[in-house]
This record gives C-alpha cells, structure tokens and sequence, in this order.
C-alpha cells in the first residue's frame, strides 16, 4: 500500500478539497479505467488516518498510522479486492498446480467479515477506513450484504468504493455514497511521468491510450514484451519451453493475440504476399510462410480461437502458453 500518490493526481485532491469538507461515510470514487482512481483512494485513505495531517490534505508519510499503512497492517484499516489482486504470498504458491483458482470476484465472504471489524471499536481513536476496488467486482448479493453496513456505519467510518463503472452498482448502494468523479488528470506532468517511467514516446502513448495515464505506461510495457515475443517466434529454431518462460506472468489473453496476428500475417502472406499487422516485419513472415501448408496455418487458427476463450481460467497457465507455442514450432516445421 503506497502513500506515493501521482502528482498528476493533483486536480483530484483539488476537487477532493472542495468536495470533502463534510465527510459521508460512504463516498464511490470513479474515473475511467486507468485514471488512478484506485492509487487515489489509497491517498484518501491514508490521510483519513493519518495522525499527523494538521491543515495538509494528505498522509504525512512517517507518522506510526502512516507507516503502518505503508505496511498495509494498519488496524483501522481494510481493503477489500478479489483475490486475484490481492499480494499475499501464501496464495500464490504453484507447486504441483494444485492452486485454487483465484477468484476475480470479491467474494460475499469478504464482505461478511467486516462485520466483526465494524463490531468493534476503532483501534486508534480516529477513523475508521474500508476501500472496495473494483466495488463492480461485487455482485448483486454482495452489494447487498454490504448494503446493511452503508445503511447503519459506526460512527468515524469511510467506505471508499472505487469503480470504474458505477453503473454496474445496485442503485441501492449508489444511492447511500456521495459521488466523486476524479477530474481528468494534469495532461503535462503525465506526461513527464510517463517519461520517467521509460515510455519512449509519451504523447503517443498517451493518445493510443484513450488519455489514460496508466493504461498508456501498461501498453508501453506490453509493447516490448510484445517485440522480444515476436523475435522468439521468428527464430527458425526456437525453444517454446524457453520463449514461454521469458513471458511468463503476461495475461495469457495477449500472448493467444499476439500469435493470431502473427498467424493470420502468415496466411495472409501466403496468398498475398503482404501483411497485415507485422508489415515491419514481412520478408520474415513471408519466409515462414513458405514454409507452412495453407491448411495447417488456417487449423492453427482455429485452435488458437478456442485457446482465446480459455485465456481467462486455464487449469495452468505455463502449460497453456507452452502448448500454444509447440504446436506453432510444429506448424512453422511442417514442409510444404
Ligand atoms: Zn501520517
């Protein structure tokens, strides 16, 4: 849990300023995916409990309720995300693939047992603070087991629900939060953050990202995952077991887009000799073109269509990405 809020950010604690004077106890902050509505919120939140604030807006950053929330082990403090966000590390172990699956829904069991923090009294004698992201991640009967706490909050309580889509909230819920859209963010030092970060071409970026700040420095990160992947791929000997490896903890989803259009470049080479998505990269693609059969290319594509659909849960993620890529070696190895 980070007390470093962007300083892009800074309209949003203006209009947060402005907005806040009277704290509810349940406020939905929302903005567009990658906004930093979530990074926000943890500010909010920190400042809530800060006990060395005086007249500032935010977190003091080295009071003990700071440091404990940069710890995230402060006691008046819960935060509430799917499981497949959450950090702890006794979830994550992989031996033997006898994982549970990670739930990307706040399950109602989450919620259910703010109760007993709620029960009790505040552990510090200043607020209380519970942070929902993505609060849509709750479904309908969630939001209701939630509902009885919005309706009836001890006294010193926020409830910050984060969302990007407050549509999908019950009306029921909605209607018991004070609404704070986030301001767009300060178009010139995104900017230069983005250029801090390392993304070559910030205004570019930013543009392809639909203006999101995060979604810009995520597409900049995936871009060169992207490029070494399609390196490996246009090796004529390459290791799948290796080049699954070297992207590993990608979401499956981009690795199965990349090969589709890499694949459908192929057939599209084959006949055409030209490119679609790879144009950059033709001669290469029409060389490895040649030496697959039209039909293998097209049955490929097929099984990359199922893979798709399976992106989202596969029983194993280094097994999927794996076959995904030896049943390429074996279509680019096929003679003609
Ligand atoms: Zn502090």
């Amino acid at each position: 849990m980070s007390l470093n809020v962007f300083d892009w950010l800074d309209p949003a604690w203006n209009a947060w300023d402005r907005q806040s004077a009277k704290l509810p106890h349940a406020v939905l902050v929302h903005a567009p995916e990658g906004h930093g509505a979530f990074e926000f919120a943890q500010g909010v939140a920190a400042a809530l409990l800060c006990e060395n604030r005086g007249s500032g807006r935010k977190a003091c950053g080295v009071c003990v309720a700071c440091r404990w929330f940069d710890q995230r082990n402060h006691p008046d403090f819960r935060l509430i995300v799917p499981e497949i966000m959450s950090e702890d590390p006794q979830s994550d172990g992989n031996e033997s693939g006898r994982r549970e699956k990670r739930s990307e829904q706040i399950r109602i069991e989450q919620v259910r047992e703010l109760a007993d923090f709620l029960s009790v009294g505040a552990h510090r004698r200043g607020n209380r603070v519970i942070l929902i992201y993505p609060a849509d991640a709750m479904n309908a009967h969630t939001q209701n087991a939630l509902l009885k706490s919005l309706e009836e909050p001890p006294p010193a309580t926020v409830f910050l629900l984060v969302t990007s889509h407050p549509d999908r909230l019950l009306p029921t819920v909605r209607s018991r939060c004070m609404r704070f859209a986030l301001p767009a963010p300060d178009a010139e030092r995104v900017l230069r953050w983005l250029k801090e970060q390392g993304v070559g071409h910030p205004g570019a970026a930013l543009a392809s990202a639909g203006g999101s700040p995060l979604g810009a420095l995520e597409a900049a990160e995936s871009e060169s995952d992207r490029l070494r992947f399609l390196d490996g791929l246009k090796e004529p000997r390459f290791d799948p077991i290796r080049l699954a490896e070297s992207i590993q903890g990608m979401p499956l989803g981009d690795a199965v887009d990349w090969l589709q259009r890499w694949s459908c470049d192929l057939l599209l080479s084959k006949f055409t000799g030209a490119t679609r998505y790879h144009p950059e990269r033709g001669s290469v693609i029409a060389e490895i073109a040649h030496r697959c059969r039209a039909e293998d290319i097209c049955a490929y594509l097929r099984y990359l269509a199922q893979a798709r659909s399976l992106s989202g849960h596969p029983l194993n993620a280094k097994l999927f990405v794996e076959d995904l890529l030896l049943r390429y070696r074996r279509l680019v190895e096929a003679d003609s």
